[in-house]
């Protein structure tokens, strides 16, 4: 099969590559994906006894736990709002846990893609959380910046704190029901991200009936696995 090559200003010619679909698909349709980010590598502030993801941040060439450079950031947010070429782009914020890095450098986010929109285009936000610093502050912010938040919750109390654990193995579930209250208090939509374990896979509809009568989220996604993280 005969190679394709990309010319750039200022660059050697080199070979196309994966990641220069996009660009040249745009040329025959507007293309349209979806990237979940991390900007905290696997920073995070509860120790899950499930997650696979922290342990990563000592892996060679892993995640780290050292938070994504403003260069990197700008980067990240010039070229994905470039090679988006739908109306709409959605940027999804997840971890270890994004909250980490506080409302300054959400704000930063923001102006970021504010500066690269191209007009017409229509950016939305997505925010993983594990709820534990949602506060009336950061509601506040979510509502008037419109993101959809993804809380992280297991189920009832019970089933919830059986897995997920601060660092000092302490329950998190009344933080997380907190953080729930708060995002309906200031009308901020939120689902839920739901791992099915050992545990609450045995209470499907008492997991479920929670979900949508007590905690009020209005989606619920649910991952199968033994391990997870968010
Ligand atoms: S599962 Fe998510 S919230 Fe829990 S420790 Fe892992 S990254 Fe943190």
């Amino acid at each position: 099969m005969k190679k394709a090559f990309v010319i750039e200003p200022g660059s050697p010619r080199r070979p196309v590559d994966k990641y220069d679909a996009p660009r040249l698909m745009a040329d025959k349709a507007p293309v349209g994906f979806h990237a979940m980010i991390k900007p905290a590598g696997s920073s995070c502030n509860l120790d899950c006894t499930y997650c696979f993801y922290l342990s990563k941040a000592d892996l060679q060439g892993g995640p780290g736990r050292s938070r994504m450079s403003d260069e990197t950031l700008e980067l990240l947010i010039r070229s994905y709002i470039r090679d988006v070429t739908t109306q709409e782009v959605v940027f999804t914020w997840q971890g270890g846990e994004p909250t980490l890095y506080g409302l300054d450098y959400f704000r930063k986010i923001l102006s970021l893609q504010k500066k690269y929109a191209r007009p017409g285009q229509t950016i939305h936000n997505d925010l993983q959380t594990n709820g534990i610093l949602i506060d009336e502050p950061w509601c506040r912010f979510l509502k008037e910046n419109d993101f959809l938040v993804g809380l992280s919750i297991d189920g009832p109390e019970h089933l919830h704190d059986a897995f997920r654990k601060a660092k000092d193995g302490s329950p998190t579930f009344e933080k997380v029901l907190h953080a729930a209250g708060l995002l309906k208090g200031f009308g901020v939509p939120f689902n839920t991200l739901t791992s099915v374990n050992r545990l609450n896979a045995a209470h499907p509809l008492q997991v479920y009936r929670f979900l949508r009568n007590e905690l009020g989220a209005t989606q619920a996604i649910a991952m199968r696995r033994s391990r997870k993280k968010g």
